[in-house]
Parts: C-alpha cells; sequence; structure tokens
C-alpha cells in the first residue's frame, strides 16, 4: 500500500540539513505532508510514496530557508533614500520621509515589496519591527511570508501618531489581531524601539504585558557608541542593564545589533537565554562597528543574522549577510577562525531559535515546517562543489534560488511568485513613491 504525501522533493543533488548533527546528504529526498516534513531518505527507501506534486531536485541544493532576524521590510520604500551618512543622520532622514508617507496602506505596500525580495531572495522569515503592525503583516502574509512582526513602542507619539495609551491597548489586542490575519506561525512579539526612544518606565510597563501575554520581545540595543554613551549619561548604566533592571530580558528577548555590547553585557544576555540578531551590513555601512559574532556565540548567546531596514542596508539579501558575518570573522581574527557551520547555523536553525521558531523551522528534520529552499547548481559559478558551506557562503548568490516553500506552501516557482503580479507591485510602488519628490 501506498503512503499519500502532498509533496515529494527528489534526488535532491545536496540535502543540507542544518540538522543537530550538521549532516549533508547526496541524492536524497524530502516528503512534505501537511505542511511538514514527514520523510527523508534516498528514493529508493521513499519509493512507498504517492506523491500529490513532485519537484525535480536533480542539481539543485535543498537547504533550510534562511531566517533573516532583524529588518523593518515597508522600509524598502526609502531604499537608496539616505546615502553617506551615520545612524543619526540615517534618522533624521529617513524619519522625515516615513513621516511624509508611511500610512497604513503604505506600510503595506512596502511590506509586500520586502516580503517579495526576500523569498525570491530564499529568505522565508523574517523579524519586522514596524509601524502598522496589523497592515505589514497582511502584506507579507499576502506574499507568503512567514512574518514575525509586533506591536512598536515609543514614548513619543511617533510616526504613526499613536499615543502611548493607545500603544498599551493595542498591545492586548494583537493576540486577537494576529489571529484574524492568519498566515504561517509566527510568536507573540512586542517590539520597544529601543533603550533610547523608551523611557526605563515604559519598558518595564511593556515588559509586564510581554509577561501577561506570554509574548518575546524584540528591541535594537547598542547599536552604536553613541547610544551606549546617551544611555549611560541618562541611566548610568549600559542598554543591556537597563534591560535587565527593566525586566525586559525576564522575557524572550532578541536584540537588534548589539555592536557595543561589553563582556559583562554579554554575560548578562547569555544567562537570559537572550539572542542577538548580527547586522553586518547595516553595521559597516552606517559605520557603526563590528558586532562580536563568535564572542556572542561563546557566551551562550543565541545569534542569529539579519539585513535590518533597507534604507540603511538597501537590499535583503541575506546570502551576501552570511558572506559578510563569515568576512568579518577573518578580518577580526584569523581565516581559521571563520567556522562555516556557524555561519549557515546563524542563517537556519541557530536564527530560527533566536527569533524563538527553533523547534518549527531552520532545519530539514522529520517534523519540522517545510521552510525550504532551492539554489540550482548547474551553473559556472558554482562549479565545482569542493565544500558545499563553502559554496552556500562564499560562492552562491540569492539568484541562484530557484523555488522556495513556506510551511509547504511553494511560494516562489522558477524564480516567481505564486501568490502576486511582481510587475503590478512595482508599478503600484513606483507610484506611490512619487509622493518623495516634494521633499527632496
Ligand atoms: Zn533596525
Amino acid at each position: 500500500m501506498s503512503t499519500p504525501v502532498d509533496l515529494l522533493i527528489s534526488n535532491a543533488g545536496y540535502l543540507v540539513t542544518v540538522n543537530g548533527k550538521n549532516e549533508i546528504f547526496e541524492n536524497y529526498s524530502i516528503a512534505i505532508t501537511n505542511g511538514r516534513i514527514s520523510h527523508i531518505g534516498k528514493m529508493a527507501e521513499l519509493s512507498g510514496l504517492n506523491a500529490t506534486k513532485t519537484f525535480d531536485a536533480t542539481n539543485h541544493l535543498i537547504c533550510p530557508g534562511l531566517v533573516n532576524s532583524h529588518t523593518h521590510l515597508a522600509m524598502s520604500l526609502l531604499r537608496g533614500w539616505a546615502e553617506g551618512v551615520n545612524l543619526d543622520g540615517f534618522l533624521k532622514r529617513v524619519w522625515a520621509a516615513e513621516g511624509a508617507i508611511m500610512d497604513e496602506a503604505t506600510s503595506q505596500l512596502g511590506t509586500e515589496l520586502g516580503a517579495l525580495e526576500a523569498l525570491l531572495g530564499g529568505t522565508t522569515t523574517t523579524m519586522d519591527m514596524y509601524l502598522n503592525p496589523v497592515a505589514t503583516h497582511k502584506g507579507a502574509v499576502r506574499v507568503g511570508l512567514r512574518h514575525i512582526c509586533g506591536p512598536i513602542f515609543f514614548d513619543f507619539p511617533g510616526l504613526d501618531g499613536l499615543e502611548w495609551q493607545t500603544r498599551i491597548e493595542r498591545a492586548y489586542k494583537w493576540p486577537e489581531a494576529l489571529a484574524s490575519i492568519g498566515g504561517p506561525f509566527i510568536p507573540i512579539y512586542l517590539m520597544p524601539h529601543s533603550t533610547y526612544t523608551d523611557s526605563a518606565e515604559h519598558l518595564t510597563q511593556v515588559a509586564g504585558i510581554a509577561k501577561e501575554l506570554n509574548a518575546s520581545i524584540h528591541l535594537h540595543v547598542s547599536e552604536t557608541l553613541g547610544e551606549n554613551e546617551d544611555v549611560q549619561k541618562r541611566y548610568g548604566k549600559t542598554p543591556t542593564q537597563v534591560c535587565r533592571d527593566t525586566h525586559i530580558l525576564d522575557r524572550h528577548t532578541i536584540y537588534g545589533h548589539g555592536v557595543h555590547l561589553s563582556d559583562s553585557d554579554r554575560q548578562i544576555v547569555a544567562q537570559s537565554g537572550g539572542a542577538v540578531a548580527h547586522c553586518p551590513g547595516s553595521n559597516l555601512k552606517l559605520g557603526s562597528g563590528i558586532a562580536q559574532f563568535k564572542k556572542m556565540i561563546a557566551t551562550g548567546i543565541k545569534v542569529g543574522l539579519g539585513t535590518d531596514g533597507c534604507s540603511s542596508s538597501n537590499d535583503l539579501d541575506m546570502f551576501a549577510v552570511m558572506r559578510m558575518a563569515a568576512h568579518l570573522v577573518a578580518y577580526s581574527g584569523t581565516p581559521a577562525d571563520v567556522d562555516l557551520t556557524q555561519i549557515v547555523r546563524a542563517a537556519t536553525a541557530d536564527g530560527a531559535t533566536a527569533v524563538g521558531l527553533g523547534d518549527r523551522i531552520g532545519s530539514i528534520e522529520v517534523g519540522k515546517e517545510a521552510d525550504l529552499i532551492a539554489i540550482d547548481l548547474a551553473q559556472p559559478h558554482l562549479t565545482p562543489v569542493h565544500n558545499v558551506l563553502a559554496l552556500l557562503v562564499f560562492a552562491a548568490g540569492r539568484a541562484d534560488v530557484t523555488d522556495v516553500w513556506v510551511a509547504g506552501d511553494h511560494v516562489i516557482s522558477n524564480r516567481a511568485s505564486t501568490k502576486i503580479d511582481a510587475q503590478d507591485l512595482i508599478t503600484r510602488v513606483n507610484s506611490r513613491i512619487k509622493i518623495l519628490d516634494e521633499i527632496k
């Protein structure tokens, strides 16, 4: 008797599992049932399966979808808008543009653009901190992305014009709002912007609500030395000490950046079970500094990789981020310090753990949700294959991704979205951003 499965991805040239043993198999197949990986093995072992759909992965590398653990997708509308500036100059210029355009509809439009770029480039999950999370989530789900977002918090009304009390009310309504939108599973998150835009009192309040909602927390921490100095002046503490003392770190917390963490900060984050999204492209471009990727991991911090928003990093290319992360390890130490397994894990399994989804995604194992990507290996720049992980980190690029599945849903097929018309999206974006001509 044959066993019915929804999808059989057959004969993958390489199957990079990123499982506990970091196994890489040759000529392996995977079956998917109800959005989860149900079988892994050689075709001969899977011959009893009866698949509704099949994907011939000959000459392809199959690996887990990449996890972008810190970004602001709607800022894709501001790609190239703030060049030649540091974080302060960047925020000034970007916040002015956001104030002019980012209503709910435009936040959704920008997120659709970012979500499509992410998926086409092999990213299946993003941690997206942005205004109007209900609108952004609708946009991302429409395009098929696993889109972690949540209510954001600033002391001041901010670009969305919300008073503090309204932010609190919306936070309590967030789980219900999320459930009504649907899409691939994501954890509940609250996202206070940072320790320099949210007071200690407000951070304590957010931590309390997170406890009530059993929510995780995402915020920017120690992105620049200037931020550390400002927070030190205000509280006589590092941003991490503020996070500890306001009970933010009592919750599962993932920092954006963590460039300037002291040894003691790293200890505090590790002991709390916290995570950091390492964003080397954004940090280098804004001259913010170089995060201590290996030291963070050695201290016990869960480290993921992220692009940050397109207004600072200009794209959502996680292959570029993997490569930069590896280059910075060599630059900060020696080439022998580059552990390619560590880099690939940060972009997949460890990134999934960092965002709180380690039990569901990030590796190819039976029972995990099928967030997978296929890379076309039949190309000059990917030939020959002496070292599969070196190929992934140093030679492959996002344009090599041909097919993407999120929870078993074939969202990118042969380099095109199965969900939305890319040309129509581009037209809508170009029409909307014309309004920025007035403030150039
Ligand atoms: Zn950011």
